[in-house]
């Protein structure tokens, strides 16, 4: 049996593989009533400041949006 395919109590809950096949390779000690360590939440939760960004990039898109002349 595979030890790392359920989330430990006060570990990083982070799963990776595919749906049916998970792996949780992060032990990292987290507090209780949370389920990711930090470097995880901030995958999971992405700051609404990030998606701001990302999506501002996309404004560039006007650039090739204008006709030729
Ligand atoms: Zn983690």
């Amino acid at each position: 049996m595979d030890k790392l395919s359920l989330p430990r109590p006060g570990c990083c809950k982070w799963a990776e593989g595919d749906s049916g096949s998970y792996t949780f390779p992060c032990d990292a000690r987290i507090e209780p009533g949370v389920s990711y360590c930090d470097d995880h939440a901030a995958i999971v939760y992405i700051p609404p400041e990030e998606r701001r960004r990302s999506r501002s990039s996309g404004s560039g898109m006007s650039l090739s949006y204008r006709r030729a002349a």
